[in-house]
């Protein structure tokens, strides 16, 4: 990954040298235009042409190569960064730092060198002159060399700049973003403005050559008048240059002066206070410098008028004013397009980086005055061209036309420069509309610069992402809270589940022994009435046993067979007596082992007449005051514990008991299959006492009684209970004082039968 990044910026770098090239091509013949071609032309004029033929050629050759071997040199610590970057060796501190301050110097090394060059060859021709030259000649072709050399060393400096800037971030990638911006900034401003005052003083030389007819006189005099005017002028200009950008020089004096934070606060105010000052920069200091320019010139113009009339015609003065004019107005817009590219990247960061409220930044001069602003200025520079080029005089040849080319092409440049302006940010906000649209919303929109409208849609764009972004962060953050708590809710809910299965088993296991001892207590009950249940026939057995011994011995005396044969009878009369006592006793027995099952595992058919029949059998000592009706389907089953049932019996039968108690009364019981439904309902009913409204909802509850210590536990309903529940069946009661008790119970038919044996298994 770091590998890649690395290449990404080595890749573009090579482009860079044939771009020096180019742009060293571009600037000397610039150079020579602008600066070399006024020189000879002064030359010409005062009769010193071949010196300047023969000097100029190698002067310029010789100072061409000087400079860029110079240019080669001061450039050099920036190569040896670069090879070693490719390279892949590390870099030492002093190396980058070298490297940092060549890509500095260069530029305005290259051009201060450019400029005094270019200062070294009117001395020279001045030098080597063969005629005499006066003092006025001498100090206007210096004066208008200065003016010129300087405007195309500054624009030399910012077309460098430019260049190499294109190699910063690759070598030193710490000073990326808008601490680069940041280096000498307000030297560009100051470069921009001397730049366009330069070549509009080239521009307005060459409309006065071109279209009015004015003695060179006059020209070095209105071009030696600007120097004092400017002389002047210029601290103004500088001053006001200071006060305009002290909110930028404060911001960054704020947020960069501490390398390696995480940087400046999104509120910060002095980011809006910068805002307002960048976007108002390059019309206050464009305009003040046309206010200077036309001042100076026309106060030129009339002091050479002044001087040198009536060489120097009003038309012509007249003419060169309204030249001034055109050229001022063209000069003013440039240099606002200039200064406003320049100060892009500064407005960038501020909108990018910085919280600024539309209402505060709003720009005084909207969109259509500026729109209106320029194609009027442009219109009228193209007028004045016109009008200019039709007010030539006829001697001045090719050059009108020509000059009037040099003006349509200077407004064709300043419209498509403006289209690119406006065109820029729209082409921007419609790309970043497609992303936003599929939905990539980490990307900022950059604002377009000024808070124009264009710039208050990019700005309202970006609050618009924002929101959009911080929206869909605030679900998505929403959902990973909302399923982390759900989470920890159902492991939480997991846990308490386990807690209450491990409960549940617990009751399970607690309720098992409950219903294993209250069998136990019961059974001790019942054995004292069933001793005595079974004392009867056995009783019975053996009194009859002595009589049949007896009987039998006398059938063996018997004297006759009539004798014998009736006591045989009496004999078969006592076996019966035996014989009904024996199956009684064996009856009861049947009915206890039943009773007594140990604990079942496996649900079986239990046929329900026979729990009833066994349940009756055992508690028939008790029962014995009680008329029993019985309706059961013989066929009745369900599926279940047969010795659960059982229990549920017995108790019922016994709280039955219970209730009438000695005053007797009628114990009903029905089983059957339920129509419709397959279910199996078994009711036990009696018509004792009944039971109190205030205590039946309590009568299933565990320990509650309101019988005496001895009689009941308390135990017997809820056990009836836990074992209905765990057949999977239901209970009821209907109960009330005076009208008797009913319980009603119902079991899923034996239509499940097979499934829950095999379940059982
Ligand atoms: P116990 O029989 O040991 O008291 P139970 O849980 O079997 O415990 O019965 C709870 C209470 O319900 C009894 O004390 C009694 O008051 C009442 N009860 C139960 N069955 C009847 C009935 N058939 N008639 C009147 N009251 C009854």
């Amino acid at each position: 990954m770091a590998a890649t990044q690395d290449l990404a910026p080595i890749s573009r770098a090579p482009r860079v040298l044939p771009r020096l090239l180019a742009l060293e091509a571009g600037l000397t013949i610039g150079e020579l235009v602008i600066v070399g071609m006024p020189i000879y032309l002064w030359a010409a004029a005062v009769g010193e042409a071949p010196v300047a033929r023969r000097a100029a050629v190698p002067l310029a050759v010789a100072l061409w190569l000087a400079t860029a071997c110079r240019l080669w040199d001061v450039l050099r610590p920036v190569a040896t960064l670069l090879a070693a970057k490719r390279a892949r060796l590390p870099v030492s501190a002093a190396e980058a730092d070298a490297g940092q301050r060549a890509l500095w110097r260069a530029p305005r090394e290259s051009a201060v060198l450019r400029f005094v060059a270019w200062l070294l060859l009117p001395a020279l021709i001045l030098a080597f002159r063969r005629g005499a030259v006066t003092p006025l000649a001498v100090a206007g072709v210096l004066g208008v060399t200065a003016f010129h050399a300087a405007a195309v060393a500054c624009v030399r400096s910012l077309c460098l700049d430019r260049v190499l800037g294109d190699f910063t971030p690759e070598i030193l990638p710490n000073l990326a973003g808008i601490r680069v911006f940041a280096r000498g900034w307000r030297a560009r401003v100051v470069e921009v403005a001397v730049a366009t005052f330069g070549l509009s003083h080239a521009l307005l030389a060459s409309l006065a050559l071109a279209f009015v007819e004015m003695p060179p006189r006059a020209l070095a005099i209105v071009s030696l008048v600007l120097w004092p005017a400017l002389a002047i002028t210029a601290p103004f200009w500088f001053r006001s240059l200071l006060r305009r950008t002290r909110p930028i020089a404060d911001y960054f004096d704020a947020t960069l002066g501490s390398a390696g934070t995480r940087g400046p606060a999104r509120e910060e105010p002095r980011a809006v206070v910068a805002f307002v000052a960048a976007q108002a920069l390059p019309y206050r200091m464009a305009g003040y410098q046309a206010f200077i320019l036309a001042t100076a010139g026309v106060l030129a113009v009339a002091v050479a008028r002044r001087v040198v009339a009536p060489d120097f015609e009003a038309s012509s003065a007249a003419r060169l004013v309204a030249g001034l004019a055109a050229v001022v107005v063209a000069g003013c817009l440039y240099e606002v397009l200039v200064l406003r590219a320049m100060l892009g990247p500064l407005m960038r960061h501020l909108g990018s980086r910085h919280h600024l409220p539309v209402h505060d930044i709003r720009a005084g001069v909207g969109l259509q005055a500026k729109l209106v602003a320029v194609f009027v200025g442009a219109s009228g520079v193209t007028a004045g061209f016109v009008a200019l080029y039709h007010a030539a005089p006829d001697a001045a040849g090719a050059a009108p036309a020509g000059m009037l080319l040099c003006g349509l092409a200077l407004v064709i440049g300043l419209v498509v420069l403006i289209a690119r302006a406006l065109v820029g940010p729209i082409k921007v906000l419609e790309s970043r509309s497609d992303e936003m649209a599929r939905g990539e919303l980490a990307r900022p929109v950059p604002p377009s610069g000024e808070a124009d409208e264009i710039g208050r849609l990019s700005i309202a764009f970006e609050g618009m992402r924002r929101s959009l972004r911080d929206r869909l962060r605030s679900t998505e953050s929403i959902n990973v809270d909302l399923e982390r708590e759900v989470r920890r809710r159902t492991e939480a809910l997991e846990r308490r589940n386990q807690d209450l299965r491990e409960a549940l088993d617990k009751l399970r296991r607690a309720q098992d022994d409950l219903v294993r001892s209250e069998k136990l207590a019961s059974m001790g009950r019942l054995v004292a009435g069933i001793a005595h249940e079974i004392n009867n026939p056995i009783n019975a057995v053996i009194n009859s046993l002595g009589p049949v011994a007896e009987a039998l011995h006398g059938i063996a005396v018997a004297p006759t067979l009539t004798d014998a044969v009736e006591r045989a009878r009496g004999v078969e009369e006592m076996l019966r007596v035996v014989e009904r006592g024996a199956g009684r006793t064996k009856s009861i027995v049947q009915a206890l082992h039943n009773y007594s099952r140990g604990d079942e595992t496996v649900e079986r058919d239990v046929n329900l007449a026979r729990s009833i029949d066994d349940s009756l059998d055992l508690l028939r000592h008790r029962l014995r005051d009680v008329r029993i009706e019985k309706d059961v389907d013989p066929t009745a089953h369900i599926l279940g514990f047969p010795g659960q049932i059982d229990q549920v019996l017995m108790n019922l039968f016994t709280n039955a008991a219970q209730a009438l108690g000695s005053r007797g009364g009628t114990i009903r019981v029905t089983a059957h299959f339920r129509d419709g439904d397959g279910e199996v309902e078994l009711s036990v009913s009696d018509d004792g006492p009944g039971i109190p409204a205030e205590i039946l909802p309590r009568i299933f509850d565990p320990f509650f009684t309101t019988k005496d210590v001895g009689e009941g536990a308390g135990l017997g309903l809820s056990i009836v209970h836990g074992i209905i529940d765990r057949h999977r069946g239901h209970i009821d009661v209907d109960s009330a004082p005076g009208r008797g008790t009913t319980f009603r119970l119902r079991f899923p038919g034996p239509g499940n039968l097979g499934t829950v044996v095999a379940r059982g298994a």
